[in-house]
């Protein structure tokens, strides 16, 4: 029995992930043909979703880190963000793909594609492993999706309930959500 077994539920199994993030990455490489990309990861829970999807580009690509806190009324984030580790390099003309974890309620994101925006860079696009579109509230540009899920709390694959099982190798929910 593993460590997560009583308390997780598996939702996207490992091989159903790799699968998807290899069609993923198929598809980015064939529409940045000819150009160098930047991904920019959202940390944390971006990290392993980011780290296989570049092994999936076949391009000259460069990896980024962005760290971001919203501020959560209770469980539902205010949409106030705070950037808790920035970029090391200027984003001037560059082809930036942000690359995140889950969509919920689009907050998040509408804050970085301004923010990032503001640097100037070549293009911006976006590419979420998760959509969770019961909760959005506010329209926000996906390019790149790997799932759409029903409105439940996941974790694993680099996702966390207080810190921990970010490092599950699927999505899983919690069994006493
Ligand atoms: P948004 O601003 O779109 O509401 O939220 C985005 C962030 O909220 C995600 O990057 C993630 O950190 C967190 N989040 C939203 N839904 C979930 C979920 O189901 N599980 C976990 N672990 N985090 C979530």
């Amino acid at each position: 029995m593993a460590f997560f077994d009583r308390d997780v539920e598996v939702m996207i199994d490992a091989e159903t992930l790799r699968a998807r993030i290899v069609e993923l990455g198929r598809q980015i490489t064939a529409d940045y043909q000819g150009q160098e990309l930047t991904l920019v990861g959202i940390m944390k829970g971006s990290i392993f979703f980011m780290t296989d999807l570049a092994r999936a580009i076949d391009l000259p690509v460069t990896l980024e880190l962005m760290g971001v806190s919203s501020y959560h009324g209770g469980t539902e984030t205010t949409g106030e963000v705070r950037i808790s580790f920035d970029l090391t390099k200027p984003m001037h003309g560059k082809h930036i793909l942000v690359v995140e974890d889950i969509i919920d309620t689009g907050l998040t994101m509408k804050f970085l594609l301004e923010n990032l925006a503001a640097r100037h860079p070549a293009s911006v696009k976006v590419c979420t492993l998760l959509e969770k579109p019961a909760r959005a509230k506010t329209k926000v540009q996906m390019d790149y999706k790997g799932f759409v899920i029903e409105d439940r709390f996941v974790v694993g694959y680099g996702l966390d309930y207080g810190e921990k099982y970010r490092n599950l190798p699927f999505i899983g929910v919690m069994r006493t959500e």
